[in-house]
């Protein structure tokens, strides 16, 4: 199964008639045909900050409107895709195994906009089971590529990673200086070291994610390829002055 990253970019992309969607909405359609329909999406989204890992377990997630100041037409989307209580169990027994403590959540979260905001466009029929994973706040970014890396073994198992974030992520610089390029060099290189050593660009990574949570679901992302898997890059454009769509697709994708 292949992995993707997707920089989400505005909440209003969502459901506004743009190209970054309809790059989303042709790659989504593709599953099922010329790549294969996922038996489960765990997605990996940067408006999820926990303490430690945690899995959504509810068997009918709810939609999570978290955002403020969006027209109501936002706020009146839904995302009905069926969760997975036994599949997130299962999960997060291979990771305690692992020594990563994680810990499914079967009452609070259910999908949040960095999660539907992209689910829905990419795959609308809501008919495949999905999963969120937690960004655990307490961990280095190390520990994020880490996770990446087990959940590496899903994608045998017929489970399409997809992470949400965005690679630069600043809603107050207005410049566009910022390392969009240099994170993708690293990607094109598998450099995935360097990758999680992003905050050695010191002032240009403050200034790229003054927090970092849009940062990490990358990570995950690429700590779940396999060595000297090709990324392919679309959306490479930025939105506003200081977020960048950025999306990445690993595994033929
Ligand atoms: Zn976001």
């Amino acid at each position: 199964m292949p992995v993707l990253f997707i920089g989400h970019g505005s909440p209003m992309n969502a459901i506004t008639d743009n190209p970054y969607r309809q790059a989303w909405a042709e790659l989504g359609a593709r599953f099922g045909s010329d790549l294969p329909r996922p038996q489960m999406i765990l997605c990996v989204s940067a408006h999820w900050l926990t303490h430690g890992w945690w899995l959504t377990g509810q068997a009918r997630p709810s939609t999570i409107h978290d955002f403020g100041g969006f027209p109501q037409a936002l706020f009146d989307q839904q995302y009905p895709a069926p969760g997975w209580p036994e599949a997130a169990a299962e999960i997060a027994a291979g990771l305690q195994a692992h020594g990563t403590p994680a810990s499914v959540d079967a009452k609070e979260w259910g999908y949040d906009h960095g999660s539907w905001g992209v689910l829905k466009p990419m795959f609308p029929a809501a008919d495949i089971p999905v999963l969120q994973l937690s960004l655990n706040w307490d961990a280095p970014p190390a520990d994020h590529l880490a996770m990446g890396r087990l959940l590496r073994p899903l994608r045998d198992r017929g489970v399409l990673v997809v992470a949400s974030g965005m690679v630069v992520h600043n809603l107050r610089a207005m410049r566009r200086e910022l390392p969009d390029d240099q994170v993708a060099r690293w990607l094109e290189a598998g450099d995935l070291e360097a990758l999680a050593g992003f905050g050695s660009l010191g002032e240009l990574a403050r200034l790229a994610h003054p927090t970092y949570e849009h940062f990490l679901p990358l990570l995950h992302a690429a700590g779940a390829t396999q060595p000297g898997e090709v990324p392919r890059f679309f959306n490479t454009c930025y939105q506003g002055a200081s977020t960048a769509l950025r999306c990445v697709a690993w595994g033929e994708a």
